[in-house]
């Protein structure tokens, strides 16, 4: 028994030992004198037998040669590094400084296996100033109310004269160029809030608000143009003198941006009289929004010097250049019809377009960097336009929603009592609510200087994506109310606008598949982008120290990440360490136990599959998703830290962990299901699910206790919609619902009365109307609560009432005709589509002259 004892004893120092050095990261040299001293302790105190002594010292001899660094580097890593050499996954310039673009944030927290949530923590809530807090209060509630968006939609198919004239007066294109130019000079945050609070009222006026304050001329002028060019054009772009646009798409590169083939050839011409060395540009591209009212255009082509008029290059690649659209040879105005949401969107073409050098945004030396300009750009822009546009669209649905499911009966019941509403009612609100955390968090983060290029594409994707579904779930909640278009529909016209967030900027599909994990895995990981470079330093000798640090700094994270990895998940992450001790402390442990998980299952996907890793594009989407359900999660939690840890909150916080680590699990299963070497695999497997799958998805429960939240008035239903556009006032159905659902609840006693009326046999009719009317007259309840029952009864039914038209108004004739079409319908005989499109041009030309004079 005692020998048994000792021998646990033993076997519990040297394996307890190992997982603790690993899991806490003891560094190498300690690690080893720790095990040496156990060792030797054995060895003198133990009753091993000799030839396990011999083992055991064999094994902690290999231990030892790492310490050795002189010996390891020769006889280890150099070998090493001319192996990795020959393994190295190409990789093309665009790719290269796509890697290069933005800074690595809290994602490499989670990639480290260990994160470090002092960190997070410690970021200052994002606020709005007083400035931009009287903006919003002001000018953006303004705006706001005059937004009609069936008016905008359908029957005008653009926004009023006075709405564009409001916009540019109030500086809304504005909000991200310096005071010094005129602008608005306002945060990340701000323009986030803004751009939310558009949305919630109208897609067309959101997505023409962001364009000028995300990816474009003013954007691109304040961080690479010369001051004469910002001198030139920031004071015009911040009083809307100069309405910009950026175009890159084009027919034949759409997701493989960099493969256009525009093009702009260095040569001799004519530039107000004078000869001058400048650039012929020719480009036909398509889908740019603003185009056909932009007054100046920033174009990326391709530049080429074949006479070397400019230098000693032939081809200098992508660059961007600012081009205004009345220089000869500029066509604008043609529209696309962007799913029934029409903000302006169209197509330019440029046929020998002569411009000087200095057209270049940032001038001839910047000639060839365009691709880097925009990957950087994008590395922000990508966090706050689109999500805020699925944000503030969600919040209003959830808004709307909550109202709607508790106002509407059937079967005798709200509908947010049935079990599958509620379900669907619990998505709108978490989902809502992690859209909301995500973008705080991160647009605070971009405040503080951040330029989170990873985080930025798990937004842009994720909230695109969670918007879609809360389009879907508030269409399903109402039912017939949603399908039915006209003036009176809020949800028709966001539900169709869906797509449109998920197709720019990056297309989803593309951007889970490849750049996400893609992108992170070199971006964030702590070694690998380490170990790249130094395999590709022309010094030799610098190259393999660090390729060496970088190595062993790697084997020692792996093996970091197996024993946490293991042990976290055996033990539940339990014990693992975390700054607070909260309600949320098991989420941040989770959020641990994931991050070793997926840390190890990223080191292994790349080291087995290498470049190949790039072409298995689902292995690459599902280590994607691990690292945005950590992230989104992370900014739950730090969102719910930063609101002052409401208690009303906590089922909305449990509700988005709990499901996006449901999905960390799921995804990461997956990925092992499918990994294709099976071995490996089994070994992953061991470490990151020894028990198994065992975290759950949100019960029934919690999801009813989130219905509460959005169905019943209250702060935490105010703090979910905070910045949608809900004033109660009768153009805004979405105030008015929410008016009904105040009444409804001062009217509850009432209804009680009147159930408890019917029970009794005083009441016999099932209408709601007669039944006040009966009440009334036995008694039931006063006139006066008959007239406050009646009056709520109306207002009810005014919201729950859809719209219908007189027969004939959707004859063909009634809207114009589709006139883009003809472009592209081959089919139709030449001479009718010539006819049509001679029409066609005669209706857009005068369309597009008499808008630009509105203007
Ligand atoms: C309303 C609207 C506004 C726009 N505004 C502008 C603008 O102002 N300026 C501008 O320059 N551009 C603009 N765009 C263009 C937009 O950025 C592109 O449409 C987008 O990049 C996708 O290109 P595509 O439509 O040609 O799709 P495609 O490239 O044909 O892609 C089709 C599908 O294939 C997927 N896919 C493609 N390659 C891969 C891959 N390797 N792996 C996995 N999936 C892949 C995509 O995700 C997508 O789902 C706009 C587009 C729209 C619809």
């Amino acid at each position: 028994m005692s020998s048994f004892l000792i021998g646990s004893f033993w076997l519990l120092l040297f394996v307890g030992g190992g997982i603790y050095l690993a899991y806490s990261r003891i560094d190498l040299l300690r690690s080893t004198v720790a095990t040496g001293s156990a060792l030797l302790a054995y060895t003198l105190l133990g009753d091993a037998a000799f030839l396990w002594l011999i083992l055991l010292w064999l094994a902690f001899a290999i231990m030892v040669v790492p310490n050795l660094v002189e010996f390891r580097r020769e006889k280890i890593t150099r070998p090493a590094l001319n192996i990795y050499r020959t393994m190295l996954p190409s990789m093309s310039d665009t790719e290269r400084e796509a890697l290069a673009a933005g800074s690595v944030w809290w994602d490499g927290e989670l990639f480290s296996g260990m994160p470090d949530w002092e960190r997070l923590l410690s970021y200052p809530a994002p606020k709005l100033s007083d400035e931009e807090q009287a903006f919003f209060d002001g000018p953006c509630e303004e705006l706001c109310k005059m937004l009609d968006d069936w008016d905008i939609a359908f029957e005008r198919g653009d926004m009023p004269a006075e709405v564009w004239a409001f916009i540019k007066k109030h500086r809304f294109f504005a909000m991200i160029i310096p005071k010094q130019y005129g602008g608005l000079e306002f945060s990340a945050y701000a323009n986030a809030m803004v751009i939310t609070k558009l949305a919630s009222r109208s897609a067309t006026a959101s997505s023409t608000v962001g364009v000028p304050n995300s990816l474009g001329p003013a954007e691109l002028l304040l961080h690479y143009g010369t001051e004469k060019q910002k001198q030139h054009y920031l004071p015009k772009l911040a009083s809307g003198d100069e309405i910009p646009c950026f175009a890159l798409t084009s027919p034949q590169a759409g997701s493989d941006a960099a493969a256009l083939i525009d093009s702009g050839v260095v040569c001799k011409g004519k530039w107000n009289g004078k000869q001058i060395v400048g650039i012929r540009l020719n480009w036909d591209k398509r889908y740019i929004t603003l185009a056909p009212v932009a007054t100046v255009l920033g174009l990326a082509f391709k530049l080429y010097d074949p006479d070397h008029l400019m230098g000693d290059k032939d081809e200098y690649g992508i660059t961007a250049a600012l081009i205004p659209t009345n220089t000869d040879g500029v066509s604008v105005g043609r529209r696309h019809y962007p799913l029934s949401i029409p903000f302006q969107n169209g197509p330019t073409t440029g046929k020998d377009v002569f411009v000087p050098l200095d057209h270049i945004i940032g001038g001839p030396d910047m000639a060839g960097k365009g691709w880097k300009m925009l990957v950087e750009l994008l590395s922000v822009g990508r966090a706050i336009t689109l999500p805020s546009s699925a944000a503030g669209g969600s919040q209003a649905a959830a808004y709307a929603s909550g109202a709607y499911a508790s106002l509407r009966k059937q079967f005798g019941l709200p509908i947010e009592k049935f079990d599958g509403v509620g379900e669907a009612l619990a998505r709108i609100a978490g989902h809502t609510y992690i859209m909301n955390a995500a973008i705080s968090i991160t647009s605070g983060a971009i405040v503080q200087g951040e330029k989170p290029a990873v985080p930025s594409a798990i937004l842009k994707y994720h909230c695109t994506e969670m918007g879609r579904k809360v389009a879907n779930d508030s269409m399903d909640v109402h039912g017939g109310k949603g399908v039915m278009m006209g003036p009176g529909n809020y949800l028709g016209r966001g539900y169709m606008a869906t797509p449109i967030a998920i197709t720019v900027e990056g297309a989803n599909i593309l951007t889970r598949s490849l750049i996400i994990f893609g992108q992170g895995a070199m971006r964030c990981h702590p070694f690998v982008l380490r170990e790249l470079n130094a395999a590709n330093d022309a010094d030799e000798n610098r190259g393999l120290i660090e390729f060496d640090n970088a190595l062993f700094g790697h084997i020692g994270y792996a093996v970091s990440n197996m024993a946490r990895s293991f042990f976290l998940a055996l033990t539940h992450a339990k014990f693992s360490d975390v700054p607070l001790n909260t309600p949320t402390r098991r989420y941040y442990q989770n959020i641990n136990r994931y991050s070793a998980a997926f840390a190890l299952a990223s080191d292994f996907a790349m080291l087995t599959l290498g470049g190949k890793l790039k072409q298995k594009e689902l292995l690459s989407a599902r280590l994607g998703d691990v690292l945005s359900s950590m992230y989104l999660a992370s900014t739950v939690l730090k969102h719910f830290e930063d609101q002052g840890r409401r208690a009303s909150d906590l089922p909305l916080v449990e509700w988005s962990v709990r499901t996006l680590m449901y999905n960390a699990q799921e995804q990461l299963h997956s990925f092992l299901r499918n990994f294709p070497n099976r071995p490996i695999a089994f070994f992953l497997r061991c470490f990151i699910f020894p028990r198994g799958r065992t975290y759950s998805a949100p019960s029934d429960e919690l999801g009813r206790k989130v219905v509460d939240v959005i169905t019943r008035t209250g702060e935490a239903r105010e703090r979910l919609s905070a910045q949608a556009y809900t004033t109660i006032e009768p153009g805004n159905p979405i105030g008015m619902l929410q008016e009904a659902l105040l009444l409804s609840e001062q009217v509850a006693p009432l209804e009680s009365k009147l159930r408890q009326a019917k029970k009794d046999g005083l009441i016999h009719t099932e209408y709601l109307g007669h039944q006040i009317d009966e009440a009334e007259k036995g008694s039931v309840i006063s006139k006066q609560e008959a007239q406050t029952l009646r009056d709520y009864h109306e207002k009810v039914m005014a919201l729950m009432a859809v719209d219908d038209f007189p027969a004939g108004a959707f004859d063909r004739g009634h809207h114009s005709a589709p006139v883009a079409a003809a472009k592209s319908r081959k089919t139709v005989t030449k001479k009718k589509s010539e006819k049509k499109i001679a029409n066609a041009k005669k209706t857009s030309k005068k369309t597009a002259s008499s808008k630009k004079t509105a203007r």
